[in-house]
């Protein structure tokens, strides 16, 4: 179901000069309203009117997240704060947050762009929407909550945590459509089993997951544990937040950017090169419409790939694979890439394993040493010493397999990683560099 049928299919053509006219539009505007854009376009050779054809955006300078630091709290902001109706921030456990801020019109392209997203997953006004992303700085609880709300739907703004609580209301409620995280989703589904509670006595019929990367296997073990449809969902809060781009329910593949809004471009994070569809890299977004926080080639840090194949769904907007990493999560062990979601891929394969695993990397002398934790389930663990020795060597080979890296593998009792109720803790790295 489209939500807005002219914007999401617009002839490649027709995009194209709506993208020119709207960058040069923002463009003209930050020179005007922010300093940091004024002095970087300046420093950069640019001025307002330079920009002619849409492959001019690779002049622009880059904007990163500690130009968004430096400028803390309201440096970026391009108009007043009377104008500002609302501020969200990152949730950093170090440091200062990053803090956006939207204008009355933001809040409204926002709540579209969320409405387009929810359609993705088939939600209309007769849908029960179970929010459980938190409500509060983070743009998840209420960028969802607004977007169901245009729709029509009935909204629960639930927020995260006390899952029980969550289950009893989704019984009660007639909850249809689930939003949370899809660690989260899992940790959901297996209270759910726990309470002896069967999921065909639920409504839900789709979830539409987001806020952190998660993999192709960790979509079926929901859609199965669950019984409902699981989509991939994206964004930021330095973009927007949620409602940058969103898999359709028809083909689960690929993520559509709501391109009349922002622009993605992917680069090669060593060397800032753009890159052609099809090869892998570094997202990075400018966002054409936004009034009170716009960005220009914002590096997003999120490795992924465009294509823009034709989808039966109906919409032109060009897709993104599902987030395979980000460059500050890739971890460099003994000098080869790796990024946790490929260790998923593995872990995932194989039966008896549950989806719940960290990575500790430490280091013995100059060597990293990377050790995989994975739980199993109940029966696998009660089972004799010699057959969870072997599954220990076989992920242990798949692994090399793939990455080209050792690990050593423990396979630990279900339950004795610590489960999330927002994004998952996947990596320990006690390293000392
Ligand atoms: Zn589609």
């Amino acid at each position: 179901m489209i939500w807005n049928d002219e914007y999401e299919t617009l002839p490649r053509e027709a995009m194209e000069a709506l993208q020119l006219k709207r960058l040069r539009d923002v463009v003209d505007r930050v020179y005007a309203t922010v300093p940091f854009y004024r002095n970087k376009l300046s420093e950069a050779g640019f001025k307002p009117g330079d920009l002619r054809k849409l492959s001019d955006l690779a002049r622009l300078p880059f904007t990163t997240k500690s130009d968004l630091r430096d400028t803390y709290p309201f440096g970026m902001f391009a108009v007043p704060m009377e104008e500002v109706v609302r501020v969200h921030a990152s949730s950093g456990t170090t440091g200062k947050p990053v803090v956006v801020g939207y204008t009355r019109r933001d809040i409204d392209t926002w709540s579209e762009l969320m409405a387009r997203t929810l359609s993705c997953g088939g939600t209309t006004s007769g849908d029960v929407v179970h929010n459980a992303y938190g409500y509060g700085l983070f743009t998840g609880g209420l960028g969802a909550h607004y977007g169901a709300e245009k729709i029509g739907a009935t909204v629960i703004p639930m927020s995260g945590g006390n899952t029980k609580r969550q289950i009893m209301i989704m019984q009660d409620f007639g909850s249809t459509i689930l939003l949370c995280t899809p660690s989260y989703a899992l940790n959901i589904a297996d209270v759910m089993k726990e309470e002896g509670i069967d999921p065909d006595a639920l409504k839900l019929k789709c979830g539409l997951f987001g806020a952190e990367p998660w993999s192709e296997s960790m979509r079926k073990e929901i859609e199965k544990k669950l019984k409902i449809s699981a989509l991939d969902i994206y964004g930021l809060s330095e973009v927007i937040g949620p409602g940058v781009s969103s898999e359709c329910i028809e083909e689960k593949h690929g993520l559509h950017i709501f391109e009349d809004h922002f622009i993605p471009e992917i680069i090669d994070p060593a060397t800032g090169e753009r890159l052609p569809h099809g090869e892998a890299g570094e997202l990075v977004f400018t966002t054409v419409t936004k009034e009170a926080f716009p960005v220009l080639r914002y590096r997003t840090r999120d490795i992924t790939r465009l294509f823009p194949t034709p989808c039966s769904c109906g919409r032109t907007l060009v897709r993104m694979e599902r987030i395979s990493g980000r460059t500050d999560d890739m971890l460099i062990i003994r000098g080869v890439n790796v990024f946790p979601s490929q260790i998923e891929s593995v872990l995932m394969t194989v039966e008896g394993v549950e989806p719940h695993y960290q990575l500790i990397v430490s280091r013995e002398g100059s060597l990293d040493v990377l050790e995989v934790q994975v739980e199993v389930n109940e029966s696998l663990f009660s089972d004799e010493i010699k057959r969870l020795e072997t599954l220990s060597r076989r992920i242990e080979h798949d692994i090399k397999d793939l990455l080209g890296v050792s690990c050593k593998v423990k396979l630990v009792e279900p339950k004795t990683i610590q489960r999330s109720e927002g994004k998952a803790k996947r990596v320990i790295d006690k390293r000392k560099i």
